[in-house]
């Protein structure tokens, strides 16, 4: 279990980057979502101990990570949404590399374990090719390769498909699923389908505070009966900017979608909609700027 309690980071230039997150992680996926500039990569980097939180506390599986930071460093796989590779080195001789690092010492050891992450990340038949070269889905499977080195019980990954194809997201999905069947893996990301596809458990983070918190099918059913849509005109939409609690619009074949939360049907061009994962992400959005 993973848990972070009340974590605050100001930076010198006085953004409030986290005030007093808490959150409690167990095994599994746990999707962290929040618009840019949300806090997400802070309380990543805090997590993996790149960086110190101004205060507040953080717990592995009952070790204190601020106080030993080389004990979760041994515990902990991160990929960060850059990944810097080191030019023309190929893939086995980095993850190789980047094992000794970890503290794999002993060399068959880690020439076992390149092996296998390199195969189970489909890499294999690329192996001795450079990194630099690896197109961005490649890449991002060499960071989960890497991150997976030393069999961590922490994986921390930073806005995984970030400029993936279909495909390649696929993939990484697949891998990710399975990374999470054993370990604590945290996702950030401002992708709500990731979520839905990928996680058990999910927080919604804005500007530095954690809005909502749960599994996202009963966070789901909680909306029942309170999205309403209707196609406007732009006039339209400014008046229920005014009147309604927007929650997205969607441009559909020309024409625009408004969504609105309501207890109740806000007027006869409102159709009642099942509500979905991005409502439920809205809504907390919405109830972060009314705060
Ligand atoms: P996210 O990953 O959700 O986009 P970040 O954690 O990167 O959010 O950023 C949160 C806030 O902190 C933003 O306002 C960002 O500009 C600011 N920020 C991030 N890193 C730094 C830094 N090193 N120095 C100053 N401000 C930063």
């Amino acid at each position: 279990m993973l848990s972070i309690a009340d974590v605050s980071k100001t930076y010198p230039n006085g953004v409030q980057a986290l005030r007093g997150v808490s959150l409690e992680v167990g095994t599994g996926l746990f999707g962290l979502l929040g618009p840019n500039g949300a806090g997400k990569s802070t309380l990543m980097r805090t997590l993996a101990t790149l960086q110190e939180p101004d205060s507040g506390q953080i717990v592995l599986d009952g070790a204190d990570v601020l106080a030993d930071p080389q004990g979760l460093r041994r515990r902990l796989g991160y990929l960060p949404q850059e990944f810097g590779v080191y030019p023309g080195i190929s893939a086995e001789a980095l993850l190789d590399h980047l094992a000794l690092l970890k503290g794999i010492a002993d060399r068959r050891e880690r020439a076992a374990q390149v092996d296998a992450l390199l195969r189970r990340t489909n890499l294999h038949e690329h192996r001795r090719r450079a990194v630099e070269g690896f197109s961005g889905g490649m890449r991002r499977r060499f960071g989960i390769a890497q991150a997976l080195l030393g069999d961590p019980r922490l994986v921390i990954v930073d806005e995984p498909s970030a400029g993936l194809d279909p495909e390649e997201r696929h993939r990484l999905h697949d891998l990710l699923v399975e990374a999470g069947e054993s370990r604590i893996v945290l996702l950030s990301t401002h992708i709500v389908e990731d979520v839905r596809q990928l996680c058990t458990r999910m927080a919604v983070l804005s500007g530095g505070r954690i809005l909502l918190e749960g599994k996202p099918g009963p966070l789901v059913e909680s909306l029942a009966g309170r999205v309403y849509r209707k196609v406007v005109t732009r006039e339209e939409l400014a008046a229920c900017r005014t009147s309604l609690t927007v929650l997205s619009t969607q441009l559909r074949a020309g024409r625009t979608h408004v969504q609105v939360l309501a207890d109740a049907r806000p007027d006869d061009g409102f159709e009642p909609v099942a509500p979905d994962l991005e409502d439920v992400y809205f809504t907390a959005l919405r109830s972060g700027e009314a705060a």
